[in-house]
């Protein structure tokens, strides 16, 4: 069976009775197997036999749909109902999911086959899978080297052809960057334009659960099946809301953001490789100034440990997974999370704590906000004059295990280029353009305007095949 198969290839083949949904789920569980020291997978789903069953049983009754058999790889902070879930923490250690994330039900609707669940970086905090209490993931590409994070085990995943699809979280970058790490096509779509109904959150007013796949094409076939308005999330727009206007061909690219200390020279030549193809191609380079998201680093910093801090109360010890007992409820709360959480979990508690304590709430908290609303305005007026924005997904190419781990700081950089698409709530997507001299793959990033994930895939889509 060919593992570098499009979706729509191996639908044509199931259609066609090529091979049968159990032949396509067990090579791809036989690679899953053979690979297991790349540490990608925490678990196989515990019900693929029912799956496959009924999968099979629409392509025979004539009900299937694109993604019926699909075999598709679930980040390991997604709900899965009766499949445990732990977020790669200890202190969800024996968790079983009681109920299906929206877009897990979604993905069942359609036929798709879940095969089990990714590693990451400890409730998504990290950009390396090293924050794993499960241990790293290793880069298909070159095993010294870490996949990105926080979604390293699903961007790996494709890498290491486990799967033609996976889901990711992203809240500051942990699709798209890994994405780029691996080379594969990852894409963070518009704040509310997927369901978070289920997934553990992060910071709630960044997160989005988006897709992975090898192709542009296979990224958006996913995103149109998991994507929606949601009763069960306030923060989801109805279909008929979503509108985005006609683009031309006019790509802004922020320079003096990108130029920048720290973002390595082979990135940068590749970029301008890269751009020189797009005008070859027809499109208008529009070098445009957004001071702004020259802060958006330093906000992420402040919002996202403060809706950490808050969102991971609930890990109190008793409700959920392991449970450390001590002589009162305070001393079996302090204790348990003292065990189950991380060396960076708790320190983005502590910093969220004191960011939204009494005294600095005002000076940290509400001012992050204020240039947080800078920075949509910025973006909104750059759209006005150009249809997407182009930079580097990432400063670097993977870096090597173990690099960056002693400074937390420089770990955060990382970040740099994705996490403006988080504050601003717009959608991105990292496509894969070329290698460098270690052979380890570049991403491309494009942004476009709320709700213009369509013109993501367009321009993806072209931009795949002028690098062929
Ligand atoms: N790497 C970033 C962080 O550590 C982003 C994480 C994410 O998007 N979940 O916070």
């Amino acid at each position: 069976m060919n593992e570098t198969k499009t979706v729509q290839e191996i639908h044509t083949d199931l259609t066609n009775r090529i091979y049968s949904v159990r032949q396509l789920v067990d090579s791809y569980l036989g690679r899953i197997e053979d690979k297991k020291d790349l540490n990608i997978i925490r678990d196989v789903c515990t019900d693929i036999d029912e799956q496959v069953v009924s999968a099979q049983k629409r392509f025979d009754e004539g009900t299937a749909t694109l993604l019926t058999g699909i075999p598709v790889l679930i980040k390991d902070n997604i709900l899965i109902k009766n499949q445990k879930v732990g977020a790669a923490s200890k202190i969800l250690e024996g968790y079983t999911a009681t109920y299906n994330a929206t877009v897990i039900q979604k993905l069942l609707n359609a036929g798709a086959v879940l095969l089990g669940r990714t590693n990451m970086d400890e409730f998504a905090m990290g950009s390396s899978t090293e924050n794993s209490a499960y241990g790293v993931t290793k880069n298909p590409i070159d095993q010294t080297r870490v996949p990105g994070g926080s979604s390293g085990g699903s961007a790996a995943a494709i890498a290491a052809h486990f799967a033609p699809l996976s889901l990711g979280t992203d809240t500051g970058g942990s699709i798209r960057q890994p994405a780029a790490f691996c080379g594969v096509v990852g894409l963070k779509p518009t704040y509310g334009a997927v369901s978070r109904y289920g997934a553990i959150s992060m910071g709630s007013s960044l997160d989005q659960i988006g897709p992975f796949g090898k192709t542009v094409h296979d990224v958006e076939v996913l995103f149109n099946t998991i994507s929606g308005a949601d009763a069960h999330d306030a923060t989801t727009i109805n279909e008929s809301n979503r509108v985005c206007t006609a683009s031309d061909k006019k790509i802004g690219i922020p320079y003096s953001f990108i130029k920048r200390d720290g973002v390595n020279p082979e990135v940068l030549t590749n970029f301008q490789k890269t751009v020189d193809i797009l005008t070859d191609a027809g499109y208008e380079i529009v070098d445009i100034s957004m001071p702004y998201i020259h802060y958006a680093l330093s906000v992420y910093y402040i919002l996202m440990p403060a809706e950490v801090s808050s969102n991971l109360a609930r890990f109190d010890g008793i409700r959920y997974g392991l449970s450390v007992p001590g002589k009162t409820s305070a001393d079996t709360f302090a204790k348990s999370r003292a065990t189950g959480f991380g060396p960076e979990v708790r320190r983005r508690i502590l910093l969220g704590t004191y960011i939204l304590s009494h005294g600095y709430y005002d000076a940290y908290y509400n001012k992050a906000n204020l240039v947080r609303e800078k920075i949509k305005k910025e973006y909104a007026e750059a759209f006005e004059k150009v249809s997407v924005i182009l930079t580097p997904t990432a400063p670097t190419t993977a870096f090597k295990i173990g690099e960056k781990t002693k400074d937390p700081l420089e770990m955060y950089v990382a970040d740099i280029f994705t996490v403006p698409a988080n504050i601003a709530g717009v959608p991105a997507i990292s496509i894969p353009s070329g290698f460098d001299s270690d052979g380890l793959p570049f991403g491309l990033q494009f942004t476009a305007p709320h709700f213009c994930e369509q013109r993501l895939f367009d321009i993806g889509k072209e931009f795949e095949n002028l690098i062929q």
